[in-house]
């Protein structure tokens, strides 16, 4: 294992699930996400992954919300790497991808579907098929977001089809109630399909809920990178909600340290995955 390799962390910051309900702390207005948004940076955070909220909380995919929000985070966090999400809680159908013109450098792409708590989330392929091209088509690097072994195999083949480019990145999702639970044996398996089927891929885990930590924890040991957040898990302990982004990306540093691997400045991040900064 490489543990001289920067660690990227990635902050998800708001998702769409989450309200000021369960953690007020949660950031939902523009404002507040700009400024959880830099004290993550601050405590190392390199990634920030994005919805928007409406004025009511909810989620939404309206590109003005977007625009704002990038603004302000290109503003307050320079060099950060601005991630947007296309899940699909946010929208639907094409609406998912109705905001990747604003120009976030990379995004969340879905590549297959797999059950969610309460619902199927639905990835049919012609919709990947079309968020993966308008990615191409706009410079927007993909992450893809694996809930499922197969998941990875559909990464390979797009990539051997190129529709996906450059340094793949491929985000392992852990801890989704009725999706893939958080599995030490599956996740090696992941990290060595990963090696064997798209070489010179990077790669990085997110777990859900109280399962961020021990996946944050597999990510450092292993050599990957990371991501942390509200939008994946509101509590530093089973007691303590989190009282912010920052908090719980010290977490992640600070199995960093523990490991022996560097924290990736921005700087680093956007070299390790070969993004140049957007203007
Ligand atoms: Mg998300």
């Amino acid at each position: 294992m490489n543990q001289s390799k920067p660690c990227i962390i990635c902050v998800a910051i708001t998702g769409s699930v989450p309200t000021k309900d369960n953690n007020p702390n949660i950031p939902v207005s523009i404002m507040e996400q700009i400024e959880s948004t830099q004290e993550a940076f601050e405590a190392g955070a390199s990634i920030v992954h994005c919805h928007v909220r409406d004025e009511g909380g909810r989620p939404t995919s309206d590109p003005d919300r977007f625009f704002q929000l990038k603004d302000g985070i290109r503003k307050y966090c320079p060099g950060m790497i601005i991630q947007f999400s296309t899940g699909g809680r946010s929208g639907s159908g094409k609406e998912r991808g109705g905001m990747l013109h604003i120009g976030p450098e990379m995004a969340s792409l879905s590549v297959g579907s797999n059950n969610f708590p309460s619902r199927v989330y639905e990835n049919p392929p012609d919709l990947v098929d079309w968020l993966a091209r308008q990615m191409l088509e706009l410079d927007v690097r993909p992450e893809i977001e694996a809930f499922d072994l197969s998941h990875i195999h559909q990464a390979a083949a797009m990539f051997q089809e190129g529709l996906i480019r450059h340094v793949p990145y491929i985000q392992f999702v852990m801890g989704v109630k009725n999706a893939m639970p958080a599995d030490r044996d599956v996740f090696e398996y992941y990290v060595k399909t990963v090696d064997r089927l798209l070489p010179g891929a990077e790669w990085c885990g997110a777990g859900i809920g109280r399962f961020q930590r021990v996946v944050n924890e597999w990510c450092v040991e292993l050599g990957g990178h990371t991501r942390t957040g509200m939008e994946d898990n509101i509590r530093v302990s089973k007691e303590k909600l989190a009282v912010s982004n920052a908090e719980l990306v010290e977490i992640a540093t600070e199995l960093c340290f523990q490991y022996g691997r560097p924290v990736a400045s921005w700087q680093q991040a956007r070299e390790i995955l070969k993004i140049p900064l957007k203007t």
